[in-house]
């Protein structure tokens, strides 16, 4: 890589957000580039004034230029919550689609390299488990959810054409579920929708049975992970999770004893239909090849994002 200019897409959102700091922590360049459909301008807003810190406010379904050298194009733009999507299914499958080639032609005019957001979902409701990437995954093409897995899994499918036809360096990780810091409180995935409901002491909704399992990842060690890949000379896909598994019921068992909240649990229906009842990371890959591990454990990061969602929640 010859130039530390980074483009983020989907800067403002969580996981880019977290990541912009990192790289700019490694003395990159960045400029993020979100349409801030799922993200939020306070997520980058203790960047206003870094040097080495842009922002551009653009839809990556359109195609765009950036000025000047770029040495890597993430590309992290989509809305990621079941419950986003499920409201904007075309805007993910487009983003997913024309937005990845969007970044991938930037990629290419600049001769950088491109990294791609992928997921533990483009395996689907699983039959292998842990989930190995030479897996090829278990998905509904038509379901409520294949907005999102079907675009991941074009996202990989055009990113590795690029690599193959074009020569672009590429990186491909799929991430599994992720917490931190910066969740919107009202996003709708697991970890903030529990963490408000015993905040506030409300009833934590389990989602069907709740027998369905689902393993953790704070995110300073996802960002960790992203940031070995992109600067490795692997291609992947690289799996990068926390292994540690749990049924839905533990995770709400863990979160009302972490909060010492007194919310009962109860059971509704399944908002999505194809919830994978089984997801768990197998990182031989990302230990072997990127010397990457998870560090924190699931109580640790839990207690490092509840001062956050205090705060938002407007509680003492
Ligand atoms: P997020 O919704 O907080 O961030 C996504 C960002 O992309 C938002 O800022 C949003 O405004 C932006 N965006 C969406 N469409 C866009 C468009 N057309 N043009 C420009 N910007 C656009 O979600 P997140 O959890 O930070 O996820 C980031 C990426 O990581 C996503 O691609 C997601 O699929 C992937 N991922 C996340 C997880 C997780 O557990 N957090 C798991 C697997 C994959
Ligand atoms: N879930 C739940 N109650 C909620 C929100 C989610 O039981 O209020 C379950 C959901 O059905 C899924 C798991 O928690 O089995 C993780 O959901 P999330 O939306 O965080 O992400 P997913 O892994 O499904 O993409």
């Amino acid at each position: 890589m010859t130039s530390k200019h980074a483009v983020v897409a989907g800067g403002a959102g969580f996981l880019g957000s977290h990541l912009v700091d990192r790289l700019l922590a490694e003395g990159y360049r960045v400029t993020a580039v979100d349409n801030l459909i799922t993200g939020s301008i306070a997520n980058i807003a203790h960047l206003e004034t870094d040097k080495n810190f842009q922002f551009v406010k653009r839809d990556v379904i359109e195609p765009f230029d950036i000025a000047g050298d770029v040495g890597i194009v993430f590309n992290l733009a989509s809305p990621a919550s079941p419950i986003d999507y499920l409201q904007l299914p075309i805007e993910t499958l487009m983003v997913g689609s024309a937005g990845t080639q969007n970044c991938l032609e930037l990629a290419r005019r600049k001769k950088a390299r491109f990294f791609m957001a992928s997921t533990s979902e483009v395996y689907g409701d699983p039959l292998v488990h842990p989930q190995v990437e030479e897996y090829w995954g278990n998905v509904n093409p038509n379901g409520t959810r294949s907005c999102y897995d079907e675009a991941k899994r074009y996202a990989e499918a055009i990113t590795f054409a690029y690599h193959r036809k074009y020569g672009v360096d590429i990186k491909v990780i799929r991430i599994f579920n992720t917490y931190g810091p910066r969740m919107r409180v009202d996003d709708g995935r697991v970890v903030p929708t529990f963490l408000k409901q015993a905040l506030l002491g409300e009833p934590v909704t389990i989602y069907g049975t709740g027998k369905q399992t689902r393993a953790f990842c704070y995110v300073s060690d996802l960002v960790d992970g992203i940031f070995r890949l992109a600067e490795s000379s692997e291609h992947g896909p690289i799996n990068v999770g926390n292994p540690v598994e749990m049924t839905m019921l533990e995770f709400a068992e863990k979160i009302i004893a972490t909060t010492n909240s007194k919310s009962p649990i109860v059971y509704v229906p399944l908002p999505t239909a194809d919830d994978p009842m089984q997801r768990c990371p197998n990182n031989t890959k990302a230990r072997e090849r990127l010397g990457w591990q998870p560090k924190v454990a699931l109580e640790e990061g839990i207690a490092k994002t509840i001062p956050y969602f205090r705060e938002k929640l407007a509680l003492a």
